[in-house]
């Protein structure tokens, strides 16, 4: 199978290319490089450098290919906080173009990343798939208004269609701030972590790996399950203070964290229902967080390298 992943220099887009080529896929990789690294994509992967946003990428990337995993996206809550029109833009009409390019290229089936971000202010988790969306965030919101293009476009268009709301996913090859890459980095500094907020909120961190196969899963059972939005997570939601405790004990480090004022756009509690994961993907046994993050802390320990495995 032939399959482009969108996004593909990215942190959870690098590691599913790595797993499609591991099976024997082939797969083409359209990313713009605005927040991957061109050093993380396979060697044997073709590389597009350009826009979902951008049709003419589009048609080019998508030649001869099967099937797609949309990964591009202004990826983060600051992000899309900081620029909502890009957020628009590349979120919600570039969903639409890429759903648009996978038909005309006659792809059968495209799985598409959204986010527990769409839960937002949701109460009572833990979150089934079934529960409204509500959410707080430009991020939120965005990643709310593709699922929505995604349930209009796809059947209209002939193509099958998976959503998958990732959870707060962690491991090698992660950059930036978010709370494990910083608390990771803090620790390694020996310096203290800033936390968001009083910590009691609560995450389900979910390691990259166990994205990755739900992923491939989706992708292999998207006919069956075409039209589908399933929850990708641990099922094992944990406070801010209590992944700061394990980070340290991960790296070896403890400093006490200082607090900051909560961001606008952090929900308060962040717990999903992982049942149809479990049922129609087939995705059991998730890498404990305490395996995940000492493989995290050892990937960062060891130089950061933007190919290092999973
Ligand atoms: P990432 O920022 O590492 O990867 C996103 C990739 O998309 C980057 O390589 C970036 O250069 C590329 N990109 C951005 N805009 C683009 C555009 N207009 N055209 C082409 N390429 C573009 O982020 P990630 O953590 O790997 O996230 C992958 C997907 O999973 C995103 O859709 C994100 O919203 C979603 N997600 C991630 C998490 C998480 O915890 N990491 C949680 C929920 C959902």
């Amino acid at each position: 199978m032939r399959v482009l992943v969108t996004g593909g220099a990215g942190f959870i887009g690098s590691h599913t290319a790595d797993a499609l080529l591991a099976r024997g896929d082939e797969v083409v990789v359209l990313d713009d490089l605005s927040t991957g690294d061109a050093a993380a994509i396979p060697p044997a992967a073709a590389f597009h450098r350009g826009c979902v946003a951008d049709p003419a990428a589009l048609a080019t990337a998508c030649a001869g290919v099967d099937a797609v995993v949309h990964l591009a996206a202004v990826s983060t809550v600051p992000a899309a906080t900081a620029d909502p029109d890009r957020a628009a833009q590349v979120n919600i009409v570039g969903t639409a173009r890429v759903l648009q390019a996978a038909a005309a290229a006659g792809a059968r089936s495209v799985v598409l990343a959204s986010s527990s971000s769409v839960y937002g202010l949701q109460p009572d988790p833990p979150w089934s798939e079934g529960c409204p969306p509500a959410p707080i965030s430009v991020y939120g919101g965005s990643k709310a208004a593709a699922e929505q293009v995604a349930a209009g476009w796809a059947p209209s268009l002939g193509v099958a269609s998976v959503v998958l709301r990732y959870f707060n996913v962690y491991g090698p090859r992660q950059r930036g701030t978010s709370a494990v890459p910083g608390f990771i980095d803090a620790a390694l500094a020996g310096r203290a972590a800033t936390i968001h907020g009083a910590g009691d909120q609560t995450r389900d961190f979910v390691y990259v790996a166990d994205v990755v196969r739900s992923t491939l899963a989706a992708l292999d059972l998207a006919k069956a399950l075409d039209g589908l939005v399933i929850n990708v997570a641990s099922g094992a939601a944990v406070s801010v203070t209590a992944l700061h405790a394990a980070v340290a004990g991960a790296v070896g480090v403890s400093v006490p964290p200082v607090h900051a004022p909560t961001r606008r756009g952090d929900p308060p509690h962040g717990a999903a229902d992982v049942r149809m994961l479990r049922a129609a993907l087939e995705v059991r046994d998730p890498v404990p967080l305490t395996d995940g993050l000492a493989r995290t802390a050892a990937w960062a320990r060891a130089g950061r390298d933007p190919r290092g495995a999973a």
